[in-house]
This record gives structure tokens, sequence and C-alpha cells, in this order.
């Protein structure tokens, strides 16, 4: 298997230092020496993170007539947890070095490991609960305690019987959610891969039962596609189906979509057979009914349900990842993002050939031409030539250049980022030439 590994993207530190240089992400309190596991994005990170979601968004919600979405609470009410099974049951295996103290998940380490960073001995595993407690009002006391939620699914089952009702969608039908999720994770690290504050994309698609096994192939190969038509490369993902013994406790059949990172491959998107074990949870532990009343046979049933479950960040690195290259071009290294259009976080950039006075005025009209329609940046610092590669490395599309003959000929040159070739447009054509580069934003 290893032999047919596809090449790795760029390094991890290589990729963390041109985010943090051109401001896609930064260390979180960094000015404090940072604090574990937690990233901020930055200008051009937060765009990137809203076109990720509203991609998913768009396919699973919007181009969908049997999906709809909700956004639930954070904090929930502690049954949730009691009744989903989480406050037993969701957690890792600790294991701690005798002699440097250090703690890793057990069931990341070969069998009978010593420790990975100074070689002593392992304790024995315990179980250790990755949901964050805090308290809900003045008074610390045991009524008072709630969690931070460690995945939104249990929002979408708790409002099951509202969005039915509401909405009075027919089986099969899902309900999708975007929004943070929070676990104490043991071991962290790999930039933004493991986090113990992230953001999640999960969609319950509930069927009949008998039906899901058909469905989960579905979302399983539904779901790989999405990555690929948003640009990440094919040879870098597989299916992983979980063993037995892996599966967790609410799950009838999982299959990670893997991803080859720098690190190796692991998991970036998992798509579950949940049964009908959420919704009979919460019927009993909360005495309401939550099932479907299915007018042609006359009986209540409880769906069964398909979980893709996707971290919102972990769809940023293989996005990012994914657009990594280095080329050489005039033995000069350019950097570049090739970032589908829809992703990227700026989409054009306007560029007046020179700083003179005599160009801004012309140029500004140009930029405020395309800005109600497109992310754009204005850039006139320095010689075009590094403004180019500015823009490349960020991942914008179009360069459209404004330059001296423009006064004269009312035309601009828009630069393709890919292919670097330069075309000749009237500015009167201009946003449709740019909207025909851009087929798929708008
Ligand atoms: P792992 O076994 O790696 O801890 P998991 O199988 O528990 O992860 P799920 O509960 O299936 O993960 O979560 C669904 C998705 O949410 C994952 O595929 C991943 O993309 C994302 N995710 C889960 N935990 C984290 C985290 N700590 N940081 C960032 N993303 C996460």
């Amino acid at each position: 298997m290893t032999d047919e590994n596809p090449t790795a993207g760029p390094s991890l530190d290589t990729l963390a230092s041109l985010c943090k240089r051109r401001g896609f992400v930064f260390q979180s309190s960094e000015i404090y020496g940072g604090f574990e596991s937690t990233w901020d994005y930055g200008p051009l990170g937060v765009e990137l993170k809203r076109n990720v979601k509203q991609a998913w968004w768009q396919a699973m919600v919007r181009e969908r007539d049997d999906i709809v979405g909700i956004d639930a609470s954070i904090l929930m009410s502690p049954k949730v947890w009691e009744a989903s099974g989480h406050t037993a049951n969701f957690n890792d295996p600790l294991v701690e070095c005798k002699g440097c103290r250090r703690r890793f998940r057990e069931d990341e380490l070969e069998a009978g490991a010593a420790c990975p960073e100074c070689g002593g001995e392992l304790s024995d595993a315990r179980q250790f609960n990755t949901m964050f407690k805090t308290f809900v009002g003045p008074i610390e006391e045991e009524a008072a305690t709630a969690y931070l939620r460690p995945e939104t699914a249990q929002g979408i089952f708790v409002n099951f019987e509202n969005v039915l009702t509401s909405t009075r969608k027919k089986l099969p039908f899902g309900i999708a959610q975007q929004g943070k999720s929070f676990r104490n994770e043991i071991t962290t690290g790999n930039f933004i891969f493991r986090l113990r504050e992230f953001e999640q994309m999960e969609m319950e698609f509930f069927v009949k039962p008998g039906e899901d096994e058909e469905w989960y192939q579905y979302w399983r190969q539904e779901r790989l596609d999405w990555f690929v038509r948003l640009g990440a490369r094919r040879e870098r993902l597989r299916f992983r189906e979980h063993e037995a013994e892996e599966l967790s406790h609410y799950s009838t059949g999982t299959t990670d979509i893997e991803y080859y990172f720098p690190m190796g491959w692991s998991e970036l998107e998992g798509i579950a057979k949940r049964g009908n074990y959420d919704l009979t949870q919460h019927a009993a532990a909360s005495g309401k009914r939550l099932d479907y009343f299915d007018e042609p046979s006359g009986e209540h049933i409880v769906p069964y349900v398909v979980e893709p479950a996707l971290g919102v960040d972990r769809a940023i690195l293989v996005f990012l990842l994914d657009a990594y290259e280095e080329e050489e071009v005039r033995d000069e290294k350019r950097t570049v993002l090739k970032f589908h259009p829809a992703l990227a976080p700026v989409k054009v950039a306007v560029l007046p050939l020179s700083r003179k006075e005599t160009l801004a005025p012309t140029a500004q009209k140009v930029a405020d031409l395309l800005r109600p329609h497109y992310m754009l940046q204005y850039d006139d610092a320095q010689s075009i030539g590094r403004r180019y590669r500015r823009q490349d490395e960020i991942g914008t599309p179009l360069c459209v250049t404004v330059d001296f003959d423009t006064l004269e000929d009312d035309a601009v040159t828009i630069r393709e980022r890919d292919t670097m070739e330069q075309v000749r447009v009237p500015v009167a054509g201009l946003l449709d030439a740019v909207g025909e580069r851009l087929p798929e934003i708008g």
C-alpha cells in the first residue's frame, strides 16, 4: 500500500508560515505565547472560511429540495448529552508517560509502545471524557453544569419534531447545520488539523428503516465528489471503512474519507449510519414522541439516519494543501495557491501599472465597477511583477491591470493566475469578461 501513496502537499510548516505571512491563519493569543490548539483566521482566512462554508451550504441545502438547515445553540440541556451517550461514552483512552509526564491517546500508538517523546514507560489507559464542562448561572452547583457541544448533530436530533412539523417534509429528508464544536483533545498539533475549538458542517439524513444502506453509499460518493468539484486532488483522497471494533457507540457502519496529509493518511470527513439510535434515546429520555407518521402505511416509524460530518478547519487545510504549488517561471520561484474560484478569498485584483496620479482615478473607477460583485483588492505598491506574485500567493484568479494606454483606448488587461495569459478587454465589457472567467461565482 505504502508505495502507492500519492505525493503529499507542502509541509505543514511551509503552509503555516505562508498562512501567517499573508493573513490566513494566526496562532490564537500569540502575543501571550499562544494557546494550545486554537487558531484565529485573519483577513484572508475568514474569506476562505466563509467560501468553504458557503460552498457546502449551497450543495447541501440550497441546491436541494430534500434538505433544510438549522442553527442551534452551542449550550444545550445537559440531559441531551446524557441521552446521546456522550456523558458516558465520549471518551478517549489516555496514557501518561511515567518519565516525562506527556500524555497521549492510546489508540494512536502501536500496541505496547513506549513514550514517543522520551522512550519512557507508559501508564495503563484511563478513559478521559473530552467534553468541556462549564457552569451556567452564578452558582457553581451540580444542577447548573453544562457542556460545550462536542458535535453539532445533537442540536439537529432534538429539533427533529420542530423541523418536521414546521416544514412538513417527507422521508427521506435531511437537516443540515454548521457551527462551533469543542473537544478537550488529548493530542493536538498538526496546525489546524486537530483543534480544541473548531467548526463542523454536519447533516443528518432521515430515511425509512432498511433504506439506510443505499443512502449511505450515496452520501459517501456525493461527499467525495464535492471535494473533487472544488479542486481537491482525487489521488489524495480515499475511503476507509471502519472495522467493527472501531465503530462509535451509535454507529452501525462508518466510512472515513481520508486525505493524504503531510503526516500521512488521516480522517477528513466521516460518513456514518447511526440507525435510529439518537431519536430513540431522546424519545425515551424526554418522554416526547420523536417519530414520523407514514401516511401510506398508517404507521409511526422512527427513521434511520445517515450522517456526513466534516470539520470546516480540516476542509480548509485540505483546500490549502491541494491549492499550493511552487513553479519555476523565468528562473524565479512562483508560489501560487490554485484555489477553485469559488473558494479564492480575493477574486479580482485591480492594479494600476504605476502609482502616478494620472492613473489612479481611472484605476479606482475600474475597481468601483467590480467591487459590488467580487471580493477585490486594490494594490498599487511596488513593481507590477511583484504585485502579480503577491496575488498568486493568495490565490487571486484574476488581475486587472490599468496602464497608460487605458487613458487612450478605455481598455484594460486581464491576467489569469494559472496560465498567466493576458488579454486586453474594453472597460465597458469588463464585468462580462470577468464573469465569463469566474463562472461559478456570483
Ligand atoms: P478522531 O477519531 O480523529 O478524534 P472523530 O472520528 O471523533 O475524530 P467525528 O466525531 O467523526 O471525528 O467528527 C466529524 C468531523 O469533524 C471529522 O471528520 C473532522 O473533520 C472534524 N473534527 C473532529 N474533531 C476535530 C478536531 N478536534 N479538530 C478539527 N476538526 C475535527
